[in-house]
């Protein structure tokens, strides 16, 4: 569009003011269709079970899995330990200083969810994402309690008889010991996980632990029992861009309206010619989670389940027709059987081999650090206020504040010295000697050792405002070597 056009349209827009039909009404705001999905047999639903009970073990038990790392350290096989300020994972532990560990394990979970998406399609969404998880067993409950989906739908339409608000209420209530139950197993990840239990049954766990827990129940109860679809539909952000992973090879879940069109109820005779497969039963929508329905089209609201193939393939074998109107397949794989030539399945593609190189320089790099890793770790702050001070006889001294990160589970003595400015000497408060050129300093396992170290040296040695010296931190035992660079700080000349 060019200038004129977009004068000429906003010229014409503000002398001819849109006149409204006071009979029209504006719809910004659908009302939420109630979706009443119906229970379904069949592989992948089998999928969904057995994958929803693995992960709830699997969250479920890892708190309770232990590791020795030694006496007077957690004993938990994977912590995060705010109060300790350390996380444990086996062998590993990390310190804040590096957190840098945990945005890796983050961006290796974030490509490779990319990874998988742009072979398998929406496999994270349908199956494993945890509101998925959780609506499934609250789906589950709702069903044991309230009948199948037209039960469900009488129930609500119903008055409230003592049946029905007994009902409810007996659903609700369930709804919330399970939420209370998946929000208790997160705080295990967070506190020893026996102790924590015992501390929350006795009503003696500390008031973040009980927040957590009240917070979290809550929010499950609202997520999973209430909100559903909504939450992938206008809550979550991944649905919206995981269609860039896709591609014409990508799994996806697909009509093939070749097959299927032009649908038409079945008869009596089963005749199939001069027609398509689908005959319109909807069992494909009235068991979707989402209430989409797949033969428009992909759909950003499907979150690839796989519940649609299942109730078509037990129709298609009704029908005697082959199995697969809508299966779990690539773009380009339904074009090949609409055309009848040969069917292929591209796992190596730019796209997938760009992940998976992604994928090996993180882990190299993240295996890399961790196989060079040390032990030591320094920091030292220099004091501002005052820069230095100028003693009684004339000298210069200087405070820093010296931390020695002891990673390590043995106590250790480092021996501290100091270069770069001629006969400058250290006091280290805490420790005896004064004015040395070298102190031994003692930290414990696992701890951060704090020193305040002053440094003293002659004007005259002073290479101006700002001289530079190095900390040298020699470990006794390993004889690891770590030097810091910093200023010593003086009048001028
Ligand atoms: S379940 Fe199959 S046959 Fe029935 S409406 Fe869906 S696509 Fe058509
Ligand atoms: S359309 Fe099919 S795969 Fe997509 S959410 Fe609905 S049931 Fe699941």
């Amino acid at each position: 569009m060019d200038a004129n056009t977009t004068k000429d349209a906003s010229s014409t827009a503000s002398t001819k003011p849109i006149k409204q039909n006071p009979e029209e009404k504006t719809i910004r705001y659908a009302d939420r269709p109630e979706i009443y999905p119906r229970n379904i047999k069949g592989i992948y639903r089998n999928v969904k079970w057995i994958t929803l009970w693995v992960l709830l073990g699997i969250y479920h038990i890892v708190p309770w899995l232990r590791w020795d790392r030694g006496e007077g350290v957690p004993d938990q096989m994977i912590l995060m330990d705010l109060s300790g300020r350390r996380a444990y994972f086996f062998d590993m532990v990390i310190w804040p200083q590096e957190v840098y560990y945990l945005t890796g394990i983050l961006i290796l979970a974030a490509i490779g969810l990319f990874f998988v998406t742009s072979l398998f399609g929406r496999v994270w969404c349908g199956f494993t994402c945890p509101q998925t998880v959780w609506t499934d067993l609250f789906f589950w409950v709702e069903r044991q309690i309230e009948g199948e989906s037209n039960a469900r739908r009488k129930l609500d339409k119903g008055p409230w008889t003592a049946a029905k608000i007994f009902k409810k209420g007996l659903k609700h209530f369930i709804w919330l010991i399970v939420a209370f139950l998946m929000s208790f197993a997160w705080v295990w990840y967070f506190n020893d996980a026996p102790t924590v239990t015992v501390e929350i049954l006795q009503g003696t766990a500390g008031s973040w632990v009980m927040a957590t827990i009240a917070v979290l129940t809550i929010t499950t109860y609202l997520l999973a029992g209430w909100a559903r679809e909504q939450v992938c539909y206008y809550m979550c952000p991944w649905p919206r861009f995981q269609g860039t992973m896709f591609d014409e090879d990508t799994l996806l879940i697909t009509y093939e309206d070749w097959r299927g069109e032009p649908r038409a109820p079945t008869n009596k005779l089963r005749n199939f010619e001069n027609r398509g497969h689908c005959i319109d039963c909807t069992m494909c929508v009235q068991v979707c989670p989402t209430g989409v329905d797949i033969r428009l089209g992909q759909q950003m609201q499907c979150i690839g389940c796989g519940l649609c193939i299942d109730a078509c393939d037990g129709i298609m074998e009704k029908m005697n027709l082959p199995k697969g109107l809508i299966r779990y397949d690539s773009i380009s794989n339904g074009l090949a059987r609409e055309h009848k030539k040969p069917e292929t399945f591209h796992l190596v593609r730019p796209r997938t081999m760009a992940y998976v190189v992604i994928l090996l320089v993180v882990m190299g790099a993240m295996g890399f650090s961790l196989g060079t890793r040390s032990l030591l770790d320094v920091t030292v702050l220099r004091d501002r206020a005052p820069l230095f001070v100028t003693l009684s006889d004339g000298s210069i001294r200087n405070g820093y504040t010296y931390k020695i990160l002891n990673k390590d589970d043995s106590a250790r003595t480092y021996t501290l010295s100091l270069k770069g400015l001629e006969g400058a000497s250290m006091t280290v408060i805490g420790v005896e000697k004064e004015g040395a050129k070298q102190v031994m300093l003692d930290v414990v396992p696992d701890t951060v050792g704090t020193y305040k170290v002053f440094v003293k040296a002659d004007k005259k040695n002073l290479k101006g405002k700002s001289t530079g010296i190095e900390f040298i931190l020699v470990d006794n035992v390993s004889n690891e070597t770590i030097v810091h660079d910093t200023v010593f700080a003086g009048p001028g000349r």
